[in-house]
């Protein structure tokens, strides 16, 4: 039997309600797979203001280190908004992020075929949709100095951010990028802007480099604008995509919303060990329907499914969950947020019990 420290971390809002589903799911996949976990619930964001006054206490960071992977609900709503910055609940990613060294980020977007009509692009433009989308999350031009804003002698101000990547930066994200591509179909994008910004030309010919250590990844590049516009005018080209931190937060976002989903979507951030792995859905705490039961946990759920196959490595256990969550939505259970005409209308708590009858089959 194989077994797992995870961290759970719950955070605030629909957090708590969604993070029970997805753990009921770990616990139900792991004993049909040999696996056992050991999870240890620990208060993270606004919850951990009103607990400890911080939104990350030392203990829980130092449990988070010693787990073998992190699982993460949502954190922030309008009680904590009027806090200062350094304390406010957000707070507590960044610094899981940071110390974690979090470097590359995972936002699959997937079309389900029945939620095809969830997207605002026509049916027969998403339909199929299955991409991955890994960013670089540590550097890049969110994080290169210099970067401020300074007054000039003149009475203007001068702003300025800073791209900036070393080889080695470029070769751990574009190792990921190539080690994601042999989990799925062989086939690699790395998106940059080579024409213009010199940082992303040395970018191009590093992830070129890495590439020759996977001859079977099929790797192509192209430029972030002409990735914008080819995102929507034909999604189905693209299977894994690998790109800096401020192109990969921008397209992520647009890939998500291909699908139309929020509450569909996981994602999983990693760091240069197996044991260094935070999963969480990509939506936040929706304050708007906490405590109310209607939260959809699907995000969640395949959080748990990415946390199996990226740091367990039990693929056919993630394969499960997934299949499962497919054929939920085949046989017509929607939550409120993906509900249409025609469907079962179930809250948070149902969807989970939907979930595991599949998985037990
Ligand atoms: P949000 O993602 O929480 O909600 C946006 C909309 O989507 C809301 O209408 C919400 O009800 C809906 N929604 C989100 N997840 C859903 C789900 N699983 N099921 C059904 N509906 C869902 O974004 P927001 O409203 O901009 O932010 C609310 C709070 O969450 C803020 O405090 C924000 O700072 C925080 N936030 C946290 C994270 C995070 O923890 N990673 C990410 C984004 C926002």
């Amino acid at each position: 039997m194989k077994r797992f420290n995870v961290s759970v971390l719950p955070g605030d809002g629909i957090g708590p309600e969604i993070v029970s589903e997805a753990v009921r799911v770990l616990k139900a996949v792991g004993a049909r797979h040999g696996a056992e976990f050991g999870l240890r619930e620990d208060a993270v964001g606004g919850a951990s203001i009103d607990l400890n006054g911080v939104p990350l206490t030392g203990d829980v960071l130092k449990r988070a280190l010693e787990s073998d992977a992190v699982l993460l609900g949502a954190v922030g709503g309008p009680k904590w908004e009027g806090l200062d910055y350094p304390v406010r609940p957000e707070r507590a990613l960044l610094a899981l992020r940071k110390e974690l060294g979090l470097f590359a980020n995972l936002r699959p977007a997937r079309v389900y075929k029945v939620l095809v009509g969830a997207s605002t692009l026509k049916p027969e433009v998403v339909e199929g949709v299955d991409i991955m989308v890994v960013r670089e999350l540590t550097g890049g031009l969110y994080f290169g100095t210099p970067k401020g804003v300074e007054r000039l002698p003149d009475g203007t101000e001068r702003g300025v951010n800073t791209m900036v990547y070393t080889t080695p930066e470029i070769e751990r994200i574009a190792r990921v990028g190539f080690e994601v591509a042999m989990k799925r179909s062989k086939r690699l994008c790395s998106v940059d802007k080579a024409n213009v910004l010199e940082t992303t030309e040395l970018w191009r010919r590093v992830v070129t480099e890495v590439g020759k250590g996977y001859p079977d990844v099929e790797l192509s590049h192209m430029y972030v604008d002409n990735c914008a516009m080819q995102l929507i005018r034909n999604p189905r080209q693209f299977d894994v995509i690998v790109t800096e931190n401020t192109f990969g937060d921008i397209l992520s976002d647009e890939a998500s919303m291909l699908t139309g989903s929020i509450g569909m979507l996981p994602s999983a951030s990693l760091g240069s060990s197996k044991k260094r792995a935070m999963y969480e859905p990509i939506h936040g705490s929706a304050p708007d329907i906490a405590g109310k039961g209607v939260a959809n946990p699907i995000a969640t759920i395949l959080s748990v499914a990415m946390m199996l196959r990226y740091s367990f490595d039990m693929e056919p256990a993630a394969v499960e969950i997934e299949n499962a969550v497919e054929a939920v939505l085949n046989k017509g259970y929607r939550t409120p947020d993906i509900y249409s005409a025609g469907t079962t209308k179930v809250g948070c708590g149902e969807m989970g019990d939907a979930v595991l009858k599949e998985i037990a089959g």
